[in-house]
């Protein structure tokens, strides 16, 4: 686990307590709400529907058990006794009071967490693949990579007014849970013919209004020359970015608009020039962060036979244990979806009951996954029973992962003051549709994602089957994509045509999971798989020939 330096520690104290006195004079009138927004928004405070709301960055998504149950306490102290997981392997707490944000920001730096860069025009927080460090397929742990961009980018005087905010994702897989593709910058590691480590550089993809893939603007680029590179990019997006419409600021509008190879020799160019002036990182400062995320020194025991198990325990195994890099230890995922559940929420005991799992049986580890789930990354086989029960009791053993169910979901109308639909109720009635596991895991994988408005932080145009929720003349209304991909071969969904009521989404999924399972062509052809072999035209009809009929007669 990397733990913060003594010059991180007091750059956050610092912050937390010019925060404590930008608060008290909110309170006391003396700052009006405008002049407060942008100091609020530098801390990762929203005003939303019903109250603030507090963004808390997770780095690479990577916690131990104490400071998950930091977590717990402040969502006991100061919030309603639970958090919302979110896909940018943050968590936010939707009930805070002004007045004890302070205290919060004050716990959370004794822990070594901060709500720093969460929100802003800025470098957000860096995420990663939730299995860094464990995976079966991992090239290299992608984790210092993200630590070194976090420490580059913490209040890069040159780059906390970009054009707009700005979302770097690493990878060290080739595999991407990181969803690379779809940031303003994702890296693949990689190595090279000589086995020297490196990346391939994405720019310019991103979600919301206009959704776009990521380009390959650099198909190897050398460790060494990470730092050089990013700042080049950053300082042609900032010189270049347009400032004149938020909706057209993001670097991927750049991108599209100036040419992918236009925009390569921009950066090139300016790569030159900056590898020339900035210090190389010191081998030094590298290492100490790689030793921080060294791997755990991982027991050998015996792995018992547990394919005799009973049917739960091994339905759990089928779907939510991973392999792990180490033959006798698994990734357990644990899905934050469970049946009518909220997606990403996680009460304050649970969150201490995860704590404790981490600490006994994950060598003190957890992770945040982008898809709202939380990860156990290091169980010796041996322990998946204890870990099974001790999730089972506190309500944590849904065996959904990656199926139907396993639904990502944005805060929507329920607390999102850009929401125009609801989302939330949404991915409730469908996992209540399909409870029985059984059925779940005859569907296989299939990933819905939501969103409650076109900003798109449910990931919709990147899900097997997506749903956007808009408001048409104050009614909501609900518009599906199909075949979208957030991994390697990422894709965008593609609109099915018009949209559905409330009352008709769900229906709606239900009928092209129907078409799905009778056209499959059997039970290893995924719903993506099929969906790519037939194309839209019988989900087209499964969705809308009831109305062409209706129409005819
Ligand atoms: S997609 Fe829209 S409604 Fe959902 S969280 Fe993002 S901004 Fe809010």
């Amino acid at each position: 686990m990397y733990d913060y330096t003594d010059f991180d520690a007091a750059f956050v104290r610092n912050r937390v307590a010019e925060f404590r006195d930008q608060v008290a004079r909110r309170l006391d009138g003396s700052l009006t709400e405008d002049e407060f927004k942008p100091l609020r928004l530098m801390n990762g405070l929203y005003l939303q529907l019903h109250a603030y709301m507090l963004r808390v960055a997770i780095p690479y998504g990577t916690l131990n058990a104490r400071k998950m149950r930091q977590l717990a306490h402040i969502a006991d102290t100061w919030d309603k006794g639970y958090g919302h997981f979110t896909t940018r392997q943050n968590i936010q707490f939707n009930w805070p009071k002004l007045r004890d944000v302070p205290d919060i920001l004050d716990a959370l730096a004794d822990v070594g967490l901060h709500a720093i860069q969460t929100s802003g025009n800025c470098i957000r927080n860096v995420t990663a693949d939730h299995f860094a460090g464990a995976a079966a397929d991992e090239i290299e742990d992608p984790r210092p990579t993200a630590e070194l961009i976090r420490q580059w980018s913490t209040d890069h005087p040159e780059f906390a007014y970009l054009p707009r905010k700005f979302k770097v994702a690493v990878t060290g897989s080739p595999n991407d849970r990181a969803v690379t593709k779809a940031h303003d910058i994702g890296l693949r590691m990689l190595r090279d013919e000589t086995g020297a480590p490196g990346y391939e550089v994405i720019v310019g993809g991103g979600l919301g209004r206009t959704p776009m893939i990521g380009k390959v603007v650099r198909d190897f680029l050398p460790k060494a020359d990470l730092l050089p590179y990013l700042e080049a990019i950053l300082r042609v997006y900032n010189l270049s970015g347009r400032r004149d419409n938020k909706y057209k600021a993001r670097i991927k509008i750049l991108v599209h608009e100036t040419g992918l190879e236009e925009i390569r020799d921009l950066i090139e160019a300016e790569f030159q020039r900056t590898r020339a002036e900035l210090p190389p990182v010191d081998p030094a400062l590298l290492s100490s962060i790689e030793a921080a995320f060294a791997p755990p020194a991982l027991a050998r025991r015996p792995v018992p036979d547990l394919s005799r198990a009973d049917a739960g325990l091994r339905s759990f195994i089928d779907t939510n244990v991973m392999a792990h890099r180490d033959p006798d230890h698994a990734i357990v995922s644990v899905s934050m979806k469970p049946v009518g559940g909220t997606p990403g929420d996680a009460t304050s005991d649970q969150m201490r009951a995860l704590a404790d799992i981490a600490e006994r049986y994950s060598h003190d580890e957890l992770r945040i996954s982008h898809e709202q789930n939380v990860i156990l990354p290091h169980v010796h086989r041996a322990d998946l029973p204890a870990v099974y029960d001790a999730l089972r009791a506190a309500g944590l053993a849904t065996a959904n992962i990656g199926l139907v169910s396993d639904i990502i979901a944005c805060p929507g109308m329920d607390y999102c003051a850009l929401a125009t639909a609801r989302s939330i109720p949404i991915a409730q009635q469908i996992g209540t549709t399909f409870a029985d596991l059984d059925a779940q895991a005859d569907i296989g994988p299939l990933k819905i994602k939501i969103s409650g408005c076109i900003n798109a932080c449910g990931h919709h145009h990147v899900g097997h089957i997506g749903v956007l929720g808009l408001d048409r003349a104050g009614v909501e209304n609900y518009q599906i994509t199909l075949g979208g991909d957030g991994t390697e071969t990422a894709t965008l969904g593609e609109r099915t045509g018009p949209g559905f009521a409330y009352d008709e989404i769900v229906p709606a999924i239900t009928r092209l999971i129907e078409t799905y399972l009778r056209l499959r062509e059997d039970r290893s052809e995924t719903f993506l798989q099929a969906y790519r072999r037939l194309g839209m035209a019988p989900f087209k009809d499964a969705l809308y020939a009831q109305e062409r009929r209706a129409d005819a007669a």
